[in-house]
């Protein structure tokens, strides 16, 4: 499928750069202080992938009031963290890039995130591929924060292809959340699910076409099952 489609849609968290392990071990402190302990697997299956605002809504409802700081505290030292530690690709990344674009007829490729511009732009750019897309400001990065609306809404998705002018049924997308495989299923996206800290049977479970464990495994193109 990536060798015959028009566009490949990429999340950005988990498959191109590797945020994932600080951002739930992160949260997981966040939450923790505010009085519900919680531990990082716990935030991988429960959060990851989730939009903020609800995530905040369901850390209130367990702790019987309302916690809007949690928003305000997470994001703040997530861009610390993230500015001083440097955030790498994901393995594989740079190659599948590669790939596509040597391509006879290489796809558009794009980034669509649930997590807002400033982390993609801190993330990417630290991990080298902010370029790939065109650069920070390129028409070719997408966060749900532009429209309102986050997967496991399929909008975004949606948004991006039409953005781009591709039909949904030409589009591919690369995600490594549960939320991102109903995305794509309801945008009518052929959904590759891409296991890091989820388990890959949860991504399948949630619609996956196919996953893999690791970027790798779609390479060379050419053998690729996809
Ligand atoms: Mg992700």
């Amino acid at each position: 499928m990536l060798n015959d489609c028009d566009l490949v849609i990429f999340d950005c968290d988990g498959v191109l750069v590797d945020t994932e392990p600080l951002t739930s071990r992160l949260m997981a402190k966040c939450v923790t202080e505010l009085g519900w302990a919680i531990d990082q697997d716990y935030a991988v299956e429960h959060f990851k992938g989730r939009p903020l605002d609800e995530i905040c809504g369901r850390v209130g409802e367990h702790l019987g009031r309302a916690c809007p700081e949690l928003a305000e505290i997470y994001r703040e030292r997530m861009y610390a963290e993230m500015e001083a530690g440097g955030i790498g690709p994901i393995d594989g990344a740079a190659e599948l890039l590669d790939a596509l674009a040597a391509l006879p007829s290489p796809p558009k490729v794009c980034v669509a995130s649930n997590g807002p511009r400033r982390k993609m732009a801190i993330s990417m750019h630290s991990a080298g591929l902010a370029e790939r897309f065109g650069g920070l400001d390129s028409p070719l990065i997408f966060s749900a924060y532009d429209i309102g609306k986050s997967k496991p809404d399929p909008a975004l998705f949606l948004h991006a292809a039409a953005a781009l002018g591709v039909e949904p049924s030409r589009c591919v997308t690369l995600d490594d959340s549960e939320s991102g495989m109903e995305a794509a299923v309801a945008a009518g996206m052929y959904a590759i699910g891409v296991a890091g800290l989820t388990p890959p049977e949860k991504l399948a479970a949630h619609g996956a076409d196919m996953v893999v464990q690791s970027l790798r495994e779609l390479l060379p193109l050419g053998a690729a099952r996809a």
